[in-house]
């Protein structure tokens, strides 16, 4: 089966001077809390054009000049495994500027293939996640849900983003904790009032490579020792002595890593807290810049 969600990453957005157009994320979405809603898969353009119209006017850029539905109703035919409308670029006058008069008959459906990909509400789901996660900040999520009349729908879902989330906050919570609330590699502690700044709960094992959440996979680094981890410029020995990237260069790399080369990391004090060797050992294998 065709990943839907590559699919989903791949829409091309017409950029026009930088611009991003939020035509064809609207009209998916639309299109997509129908099948949720089980309307069958037809969308006449006379149907959606009014709906689609009020979101491009509240969720479109601001400076986008048109607001005009009939634009992704034809042009996302150009990701033929996600939409099929009826009337095709190539059928237009003015390939590049669809009239509202050319589509005012239209019809549209999403391939079979795809409809029956929708039909499983769990993905149809994800699916819209994915599409705001990728054209929207969070603060507008909750204000298009309530729009596309899916936002009750979409709460159990949205409650178990919720508690992976807490999860989250747990994790960082113990490995700030275990590790004394400074950096284990410079033990910078920098705080703003009392607030401590700039000190990351960071996961050895990537969680991208499925690396866990749980303490031994945790420690606290300042935000320029978390990125020299995470893009493998440093890593950790079996001994938990701080070893260097024979490729790191450039400009005061000694105060900031030479200096603490070989030297032993900060180690929490409760053994139960201590770094799992397995993610390390990942880390120093499939992460770190090892190379001569
Ligand atoms: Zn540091």
């Amino acid at each position: 089966m065709l990943n839907y969600f590559e699919e989903i990453a791949k829409i091309k957005v017409n950029k026009s001077g930088g611009v991003i157009s939020l035509h064809k994320p609207l009209l998916l979405l639309l299109t997509i809390a129908d099948v949720i809603h089980g309307k069958p898969n037809v969308f006449t353009f006379k149907e959606i054009e009014k709906p689609l119209k009020m979101l491009l006017g509240k969720y479109g850029l601001k400076n986008t000049k048109t607001l005009k539905p009939e634009y992704p109703f034809v042009y996302l035919n150009s990701s033929p495994n996600l939409w099929e409308s009826n009337i095709k670029r190539q059928d237009l006058k003015n390939p590049d500027s669809v009239s509202r008069s050319e589509v005012e008959n239209a019809s549209a459906q999403f391939p079979p293939s795809f409809h029956s990909f929708l039909q499983n509400i769990e993905q149809a789901k994800i699916l819209v996640i994915q599409l705001l996660n990728e054209y929207w900040p969070e603060a507008y999520h909750d204000d298009i849900l309530r729009d596309l009349g899916i936002e009750e729908i979409m709460h159990q879902h949205m409650n178990q983003e919720a508690i992976k989330k807490r999860r989250g906050r747990l994790f960082v919570e113990e490995v700030l904790d275990s590790y004394e609330r400074k950096c284990a590699i410079c033990e910078q502690s920098i705080r703003l009032g009392d607030t401590l700044i700039g000190i990351d709960a960071c996961h050895v094992k990537p969680i991208q490579h499925f690396g866990d959440d749980h303490i031994t996979n945790g420690i606290a680094l300042c935000k320029i020792h978390h990125w020299a981890l995470d893009r493998g410029a440093i890593s950790i020995s079996e001994e938990r002595e701080l070893i260097i990237s024979p490729k790191l260069n450039g400009s005061r790399i000694n105060e900031y890593f030479h200096e603490f080369s070989n030297h032993k990391i900060f180690v929490p004090r409760n053994n139960a807290s201590h770094l799992n060797e397995s993610n390390v050992s990942y880390h120093r294998k499939y992460v770190f810049e090892g190379g001569r």
